[in-house]
């Protein structure tokens, strides 16, 4: 079979991530997060003290954009992929609170998704390669080999965020990451550049209640259906 490019979109806090990457295990292929690219875009702006009075200098980021560095390392720690913001490791510092409330308005930004969607071709021009995000199906690779659309009840989904956040010893509240959750959804699905929406030739996910290993029996069928 030749190399595929797969494109996992959907709903915040849903599992793409862990989903996308053990597919990209399974295959043999890069996996890449566009939502920690948005994320470092973000980080990025905070760090330059772009916010003033909680208000972001677009004029400022847009001027940044052109040089700004967004990569994967791909022998980081366990072999998972490292986001690097102008060369240096941020996978920590961009699943911060404050980045996760700002990012949905700074990825609305039409030149900062120009900016994105060239880094994203760029990086999946060789094929092989699993990306999840909101608009890879319907934007980035209309034309991908496989594209999967993942959703899960709100509750499921906080619930599953608040785990994942409490591991990293981040403290917040269920309420917290639901509204967060929410508001993120409302902003991804109403913004006029790349809304969040399900692709006409997209399969459905609703990992509500599967385990990660449901999910890739879900998968190989998937797979083989490809291949008769
Ligand atoms: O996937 P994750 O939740 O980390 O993404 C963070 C944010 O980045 C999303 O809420 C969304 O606003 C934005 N995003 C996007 N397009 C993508 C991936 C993420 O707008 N392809």
């Amino acid at each position: 079979m030749h190399r595929l490019i797969i494109a996992v979109d959907g709903y915040s806090s849903c599992g793409k991530s862990t989903f996308a990457k053990a597919i990209a295990r399974r295959m043999g292929y890069v996996y890449i997060d566009t939502g920690a690219m948005y994320r470092a875009v973000t980080l990025f702006a905070l760090e330059q003290g772009m916010y003033g009075n909680g208000t972001l200098n677009r004029r400022r980021l847009y001027a940044a954009l052109p040089d700004l560095q967004i990569d994967f390392a791909h022998d980081g720690e366990g072999g998972q992929p490292e986001i690097r913001l102008n060369g240096k490791a941020v996978e920590d510092r961009i699943r911060s609170g404050k980045v996760a409330d700002l990012v949905s308005e700074v990825s609305a930004l039409k030149p900062v998704r120009t900016r994105m969607t060239d880094l994203q071709r760029r990086m999946g021009a060789d094929r092989g390669v699993v990306m999840d995000g909101r608009d890879i199906g319907t934007v980035i690779f209309p034309d991908a080999d496989i594209k999967i659309f993942m959703t899960a009840d709100n509750d499921v989904r906080a619930m599953r965020r608040l785990k994942e956040l409490q591991q990293k010893h981040i403290e917040t509240t269920f309420e917290e990451v639901k509204a967060n959750i929410l508001k993120r959804d409302r902003l991804d699905k109403t913004r006029k550049n790349s809304p969040l929406r399900q692709a006409e030739d997209a399969i459905v996910l609703d990992n509500s209640h599967m385990t990660p290993e449901d999910q890739m029996v879900w998968f190989e069928g998937i797979l083989q259906k490809l291949q008769a």
